[in-house]
Parts: C-alpha cells; sequence; structure tokens
C-alpha cells in the first residue's frame, strides 16, 4: 500500500466506513439484549464483529506509527504500548505487533480488517503459518493475496487456520524436497575417481568419492560377493579386508557381465505415506545405514528391481513389497524392446538394454505394472523424470508427451523406434537440437 492510499484510507474516504461504524455502536448501545430474538442477537453479533475488526485496524495502523517512532529513537517498541496503554497481555501483544507486520506485507487483508470482512485470526493465522518458512516458500504462500483473500473472507478462522496451515506444509516439504534432489545430484555430478601411484612405497592408490546412493550400492555389492569368496576352501581364515579387496577385483573383472551379475541387497527404508503422498512432519526416507536420500530418488528405485524398497507402515511393520507387482515382468521387457530400441525420450540413443523400466502412473500411486503404463528410459532421463520433475504422459499409440516442471510441452510426439526414423539416422544424437533435459 502506498503512503498516500494509507492516508487515504485514514481520512476523508473512509466516511462511509465510519458512518457503519456509528450506526453499528448505536445497534449495540440501543439494543435490548434481555429480551432480544435469535435474528436480532444475529445481528448484534455482525455489528459487534465488524466493529471489533475495524478496532483492530485502527490498532494495525498505530502499531505501525509507534514503529516509525520507535525507529527514530522518540518511542518504544509497539508491543510495550500495546501491553502498558493498550491493555493488552504481553502475549497478546506481540501478536498484535505481528499482524502489523502481516498487514504491511498485505494490504489487502487490512482494508478487508477495517471493512469488517476478515477477522483478527485470519491475520494471526497468516502470521502463524509463515512463522520458520523460508523467504521463498512464504513468497509462494502469499503469492495471490486476492485468493488468499477470498479464501479468508469465505472461512471462519478455524478452517481457514486449518488450510493455510496444510498449504504451507506442502509449500515447504516440495521446497525442502527440491533441495534434498539438488543436493543428491550435486553430490552426483561431484563423484569421482582418482588414482595415482605412491612413488615412496610404489603402491597404486584408487580414491572414489561417491553420492551415498551409489556409494551404498557398490558397498552392498562388494559384501554380496564378500560371501561367495569367503566360502571358498582355504579363504575363511584370510583376514576380511583381503577377502574384501579379492571380491572387488573379482567383481569389476566381470566387466560387462557385472549388471547381471549383480547381486544387489540395496534397500532403502521409506514409510508408506511418503511414498504415495510425499514428505510429512514424521518422514523416513533413508538408506539402511542412515543416509536421507530424496523422496523423488526412492521413487526411482521402486522402478527398478535392483533396489528393495522396505516399506515401513506406522514406523514399523514392513510391508511386503515384491518384486512381482513392481517391476515388469521379462515377458514385458521383451514386449516393450519389440516397439523401444533405444530409451523413450525423444532424443536419446541409449540401447533398451541398458534402459530401467518405468511406471508413468507410479505403482505406490496405484500405477499397475502394465505395458501401456511402462516405458524404458535411460539413467539420465530415468532421473530426469523423478528427480527432475518432469512429467510424461503416454497414450494407447504409445505417442508421448514431455513436459518441463514449469507445465511447458516440450515433446509430443512417437516414443517408439524400432523402426529408425530417417530424419534422424541410426540412433545418432547430432542436429536434431538440444534435448528436453537439463543438461548434466
Ligand atoms: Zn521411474
Ligand atoms: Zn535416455
Amino acid at each position: 500500500m502506498t503512503e498516500a492510499q494509507r492516508s487515504h484510507s485514514a481520512t476523508g474516504g473512509d466516511e462511509l466506513l465510519i458512518g457503519r461504524m456509528l450506526r453499528a455502536v448505536e445497534r449495540l448501545a440501543s439494543a435490548n439484549v434481555d429480551t432480544a430474538d435469535l435474528a436480532t442477537l444475529n445481528e448484534l453479533l455482525d455489528s459487534s464483529r465488524r466493529l471489533r475488526s475495524w478496532v483492530s485496524s485502527v490498532e494495525v495502523k498505530v502499531t505501525r506509527r509507534t514503529n516509525e517512532l520507535h525507529r527514530a529513537g522518540s518511542a518504544g517498541a509497539p508491543e510495550g504500548l500495546l501491553a502498558d496503554r493498550g491493555g493488552q497481555s504481553a502475549a497478546d501483544a506481540k501478536v498484535a505487533a505481528e499482524r502489523a507486520d502481516v498487514c504491511d506485507e498485505m494490504p489487502l487483508f487490512e482494508s478487508a480488517l477495517a471493512q469488517g470482512t476478515i477477522d483478527n485470526g485470519h491475520l494471526d493465522a497468516i502470521a502463524r503459518a509463515t512463522k520458520g518458512m523460508s523467504d521463498a516458500a512464504k513468497a509462494e504462500l502469499l503469492s495471490d493475496e486476492e485468493a488468499l483473500l477470498a479464501s479468508a473472507a469465505g472461512s471462519n478462522v478455524d478452517r481457514f487456520t486449518r488450510n493455510l496451515r496444510n498449504k504451507a506444509r506442502d509449500i515447504t516439504a516440495a521446497h525442502d524436497r527440491a533441495a534434498e534432489a539438488d543436493k543428491l545430484s550435486r553430490q552426483r555430478r561431484n563423484s569421482r575417481i582418482r588414482s595415482w601411484i605412491d612413488h615412496d612405497t610404489g603402491m597404486g592408490k584408487t580414491l572414489l568419492e561417491l553420492d551415498p546412493l551409489r556409494h551404498a550400492e557398490l558397498h552392498a555389492a562388494i559384501e554380496a560377493h564378500l560371501a561367495t569368496v569367503r566360502q571358498r576352501d582355504g579363504h575363511g581364515d584370510l583376514p576380511l579386508d583381503q577377502l574384501r579387496l579379492d571380491a572387488v577385483i573379482e567383481l569389476v573383472g566381470t566387466g560387462g557381465t557385472l549388471a547381471e551379475r549383480r547381486i544387489p541387497e540395496v534397500s532403502v527404508v521409506v514409510d508408506w505415506r511418503t511414498l504415495a503422498e510425499g514428505v510429512h512432519g514424521t518422514t523416513l526416507c533413508e538408506t539402511r545405514s542412515g543416509i536421507p536420500l530424496p523422496v523423488q530418488t526412492v521413487q526411482r528405485l521402486c522402478c527398478e528391481a535392483e533396489v528393495l524398497p522396505v516399506v515401513l507402515r506406522n514406523g514399523a511393520e514392513v510391508l511386503h513389497v515384491g518384486r512381482s507387482h513392481r517391476t515388469a515382468t521379462r515377458a514385458q521387457r521383451r514386449a516393450l524392446a519389440a516397439v523401444h530400441r533405444t530409451c523413450a525420450h525423444p532424443h536419446c540413443a541409449v540401447s533398451f538394454e541398458h534402459c530401467q523400466i518405468h511406471h508413468i502412473v507410479p505403482w505406490e500411486r496405484g500405477g499397475a505394472t502394465d505395458l501401456d503404463n511402462l516405458v524404458p528410459l535411460c539413467s539420465r532421463h530415468h532421473h530426469l523424470v523423478h528427480e527432475g520433475l518432469w512429467t510424461i504422459h503416454l497414450r494407447d499409440d504409445r505417442s508421448m508427451r514431455w513436459v518441463q516442471p514449469n507445465g511447458e510441452t516440450c515433446f509430443d510426439g512417437p516414443s517408439t523406434d524400432r523402426v529408425p526414423r530417417e530424419s534422424e539416422g541410426f540412433g545418432v544424437l547430432v542436429g536434431s537440437g538440444p534435448p528436453p533435459g537439463r543438461s548434466r
């Protein structure tokens, strides 16, 4: 609100309002409450409510002005004045001061308070709901002041408080999730391998720095193979570190067949509600060793046969999450391979064999493991969909639409490529423009 608007609303322009308030005072003062019928009582309550809101709006102005004087050094803090002269408890005075802060940001609410179309409680709900929110999340919650005001005017304080609190929680969770997913992809990007020879000892050294998820996968594979190595004759007495090293070397030596040989015991622990609805107050979503993971990542892992999600309900009961319903069967993979030569992303040449089978509607939200809900995606595009929050739609004819997180459609067309499309050559990524996706 500009200064001009503010002074306008405080003086001459408010004659209509002042007239209404005077009538409300008259009505309250002259009413014979003891003999009033229900309709009259309702009218009296309406009048007192309107007056109360208007008085609060005056207090907001007083608080604002006290603040100006306080900053200039000629008055104490507004809370003190509201308590000492305003006759409010310290706690109420603090709430009233916060109400003024909300009005500074939301001028429409301030005039609605003066008009009596909303109550103190609506403003206090905003102050409470936004406490502790990040600036970005708060900006998102309050971005549409008109819609918020309509919702406040149309619902009582309790309902408005509850709705706003839920909305604030959802927005905060979405922001946290985005930050968490960003963190994991940053860790993934910053992962590295370094090898060098220590010239003093002549030993070769290798340093692997990995994001927590791939680190867990690596160690799950090593530990799984360690058990095999240990069972061999004469190996039982060797130090564990030696055997573990043997396991690593053997695993690396299996080269291309590693993917098939992997006996993955990687499990992530997640509670059912988080998986189905997203982050909530008591979300559990982490590797077995307790490293927190973004929910989108765990949802992506649910598409993959190699990772076993351990899903908890009510914090304890482990739901049986078998592979059979969750991931595509061999027959389904064969059927998909018959139409998809490569990843279903329009500009991707990664071959089907190296793809994961993605559920368009995730299984944890009731998506079936049926061909019309499954597409092959390479690891990069699988990440793009889950962690990158892209949306894909698949029609009956297997044409697809790729939609960016901002709602913009980036591609709409065929997803199948068993017969190479002439314009694109044979799976070569040249000259077809930037693929819809973030570069990694
Ligand atoms: Zn997926
Ligand atoms: Zn791809």
